[in-house]
């Protein structure tokens, strides 16, 4: 039995020190984020949304006349959210069977000289196939923005996916790896495009003191409590309320009320973000490893497998995305671990078009695949807190799971 007291985040992220909050002298985040990712230049936004949004604002400049965006069926919600706010059509591909990348030969079908982007993701640190959906957009002069929230360290063939197509982002919000509670990280293989872009993020996303001390509170408070005997309060009992109360969305943060906050991501942040930013390639490496074995074991239980990356490519391991045989026996697995404080829960609740907000912009929407994914779906955190008797315990209620 896993200690009582303790709670394992349901994805791996990187623990902040209290001496990442002192500032020092050197390299400004921006530029400590582009060595990282092996790129000339990349600009912060306060969140891998706003970062969305200023580069579609940009690309509507350019292109006014091309009004779609195509995005994966199952995807986070805040994407689609993002289209809408700029006033564009949001157009839902269906993913391939068992997977959560683009079908190509939907994909395909959808794209047209009226598609200004295209949105290839990457998810829960897996990459998504950029060289064909590169090919698709060049055909129609279409942009490829790679959302890469969930992949910031991941390695698509040569280069660090998010930078493989036109533009990219990456999310350093809580949860996803690096963060600074909120914020986000742009980039464009393009100079000219660049410029522009840091254009369209001043009249975007203005400097907002609330909204900096709210979410310099908020960082503090990620330091103090993203540990597993804290968790247990931060994190584990807002979830037993919400799921008490059969609020999936709730429960796994799905729910996005109100507009959507763009400002500047502040000094003081930025400078945590530098000094963490140093651990993150050896704290890749550790639960890469970590991965590497449990993956193997996870896939041994019949039935059960993991996605994993495609040839050429190198994923982060925040977490393993855990496709079951059924709905059946996704829920009979989720049913007695979700709360059991092991990191075990779900990524996105939904399909798209299966979002309650969404059901009217997405009506008659025929994306099986993605609601088969999502039905079936389940997650197991890579954090290294998750001991080796608590994987156990896991791997026999999958396996329960499956044979009942
Ligand atoms: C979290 C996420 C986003 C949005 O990033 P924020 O920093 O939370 O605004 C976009 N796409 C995917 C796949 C995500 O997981």
């Amino acid at each position: 039995m896993p200690d009582a007291w303790r709670e394992i985040p349901p994805t791996a992220g990187l623990p902040l020190r209290a001496s990442d909050l002192i500032p020092r002298s050197g390299k400004t985040l921006q530029d400590a984020v582009a060595a990282f990712l092996g790129v000339p230049a990349v600009q912060l936004e306060c969140s891998g949304t706003a970062a969305l949004i200023v580069a579609l604002t940009a690309l509507m400049r350019h292109s006014p006349r091309r009004r779609r965006v195509v995005l994966p069926a199952y995807t986070c919600p805040l994407v689609a959210l993002a289209v809408m706010h700029c006033g564009l059509t949001p157009v839902l591909c269906d993913v391939r069977r068992d997977h959560f990348d683009f079908s190509p030969e939907m994909l395909a079908s959808l794209v047209d000289d009226e598609t200004l982007a295209i949105i290839p993701t990457h998810l829960g640190g897996r990459v998504a196939d950029v060289t064909a959906v590169n090919e698709l957009a060049r055909r129609y002069q279409a942009t490829v923005i790679e959302d890469a929230a969930q992949a910031l360290g991941a390695q698509w063939h040569d280069r660090a996916a998010g930078t493989a197509g036109d533009l990219g982002f990456f999310s350093l919000a809580v949860g996803k790896g690096l963060t600074l509670y909120e914020g986000g990280v742009l980039f464009a293989r393009d100079d000219a495009m660049r410029r522009q872009l840091r254009e369209e993020s001043r009249r975007v996303a203005p400097f907002r003191p609330g909204w900096e001390i709210r979410r310099s509170l908020q960082l503090l408070g990620y330091t103090a409590f993203y540990r597993p005997s804290a968790l247990r309060y931060v994190y584990g009992r807002p979830l037993r309320r919400a799921l008490a109360q059969h609020d999936l969305t709730g429960a796994v943060g799905d729910d996005f009320p109100g507009p959507i906050p763009l400002h500047t991501l502040g000094g003081w942040r930025r400078s945590v973000g530098v000094n963490a930013l140093k651990r993150l390639p050896g704290f890749i490496a550790m639960t890469t490893d970590q991965a590497k074995q449990r993956k193997t074991i996870i896939e041994s239980i019949e039935g059960v497998t993991v996605i994993g990356d495609p040839d050429g490519s190198r994923g982060t391991w925040p977490f393993f995305m855990v496709l079951m045989p059924g709905r059946e026996a996704r829920d009979a697995a989720l049913g007695r671990l979700w709360t059991a404080g092991l990191g075990v829960s779900r990524l996105f609740i939904h399909a798209i078009p299966d979002y309650p907000s969404f059901a009217a912009q997405f009506a008659g929407a025929d994306v099986p695949n993605a609601r088969d994914f999502a039905a079936r779906m389940l997650t197991i955190t890579n954090s290294p807190w998750l001991g080796e008797d608590d994987f156990q315990r896991i791997l026999a209620t999958l396996g329960e799971a499956v044979t009942s």
